[in-house]
């Protein structure tokens, strides 16, 4: 197992993420032994995860306290007082069946949640059981532009933030930006997210041609975290694993230190192209053609019409299921043309417009 230094610690690189677990708990106990006896000890969960402290805490009940890392995180979207904090902590604690928890976040935290911490005045609260020894490290995980990522680390000192990245999902926000931000402050960065909620461990024959033609015995996941192992301030890369073999496959991957060589690196670049010629409109999401005088949003659209066809090429249900507008539907375009020559892509907007409520019927 790679080892890094993290706020002072011998962590594995490989974090276990706990919110996919397998659908039994035998199979669940057995993943986790696996981890723990190959040398992962970095355990991610989080309040909101269904029943995923309760069940950690069983499969980690035979080993020391000392021999494993545990990480939670604080529903600030959750809360409506100042005193929530404590009581989601002491939850969070007692289904872990521990008196301290080691890596605390403030979960997903967006403008909103960010606002909330200062009128609720929650920092104050981590810093009471920071000085009780029962957080050990704050960080935060968020899901939002690099603007909010640099309010946020105003918030206080945090020791580390996770962040999502993986290879098809550079710019998602805050995206690689957020990873210089934070590198540039030296503050470690925590990835959830590597395998893009496993749908890039499940890419189909041919679109995968250039990773088995470089190495026909790496799975398409272990690329993913080839990718993600070559920046040095990435300390640890979670995994949802929900099955024997993804952890086997995992800890492979995590075996030894591997150079991300200029080969790979055109393997994955081959393979990121393949799968963005699957998206049906070339909309870089850039918003220049809005606001739409008609109330459509056309991006979001966009954005949905080549989930869904990513999702039909990739098996991928979750992006299968994304739902167009409901309010700023295609149907309220009225063929004004009026976005068109916004548009740096040369969209012809209202055509695919058309072509998403043919989708839809
Ligand atoms: S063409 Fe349609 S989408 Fe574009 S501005 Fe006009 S009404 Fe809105
Ligand atoms: S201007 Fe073009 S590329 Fe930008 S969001 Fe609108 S449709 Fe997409």
């Amino acid at each position: 197992m790679i080892y890094n230094e993290f706020c002072g610690k011998k962590v594995s690189r490989l974090g276990f993420g706990c919110m996919r677990f397998p659908k039994t708990y035998e199979e669940t106990k057995e993943c986790i032994d696996l981890a723990m006896k190959e040398g992962v000890n970095y355990y991610d969960t989080a309040y909101v995860y269904n029943n995923s402290e309760e069940t950690l805490s069983k499969c980690l009940e035979d080993y020391e306290r000392s021999s494993y890392y545990l990480t939670s995180k604080l529903p600030v979207f959750r809360m409506e007082t100042k005193e929530d904090a404590l009581k989601f902590f002491n939850e969070s604690c007692e289904r872990l069946q521990t008196d301290y928890i080691d890596f605390y976040l403030l979960h997903a935290l967006n403008a909103d949640s960010v606002k909330k911490i200062k009128e609720l005045g929650v920092i104050d609260e981590m810093k009471k059981l920071i000085a009780e020894g029962r957080i050990k490290h704050l960080g935060f995980s968020i899901h939002a532009p690099k603007e909010v990522l640099v309010d946020a680390l105003e918030l206080y000192d945090f020791d580390f933030v996770q962040i999502q990245l993986n290879y098809l999902d550079m710019v998602h926000e805050p995206g690689f930006e957020g990873y210089e931000i934070l590198t540039k402050k030296n503050i470690p960065v925590v990835i959830m997210e590597p395998v893009k909620g496993g749908m890039l461990a499940n890419i189909p024959y041919p679109l995968n041609e250039p990773f088995i033609n470089y190495n026909k015995d790496l799975s398409n996941a272990s690329y993913c975290f080839r990718f993600l192992m070559q920046f040095p301030n990435i300390k640890i890369i979670l995994s949802g694993m929900s099955s024997l073999d993804q952890v086997k496959d995992n800890l492979n991957t995590f075996k030894e230190e591997t150079l991300f060589t200029k080969e790979m690196a055109d393997a994955v670049e081959s393979v990121r192209q393949n799968i963005l010629k699957t998206k049906k409109v070339d909309c870089t999401g850039c918003k220049y053609c809005m606001p739409c005088p008609f109330g459509v949003n056309i991006p979001e659209n966009f954005s949905v019409y080549n989930r869904h066809a990513m999702g039909k090429v990739l098996n991928n249900e979750w992006y299968m299921k994304a739902e167009y507008p409901k309010d700023a539907t295609a149907l309220k375009c009225v063929e004004c043309g009026a976005c068109v020559k916004k548009c740096p892509q040369g969209i012809n907007i209202p055509k695919v417009l058309k072509e998403t409520l043919e989708e839809q019927k």
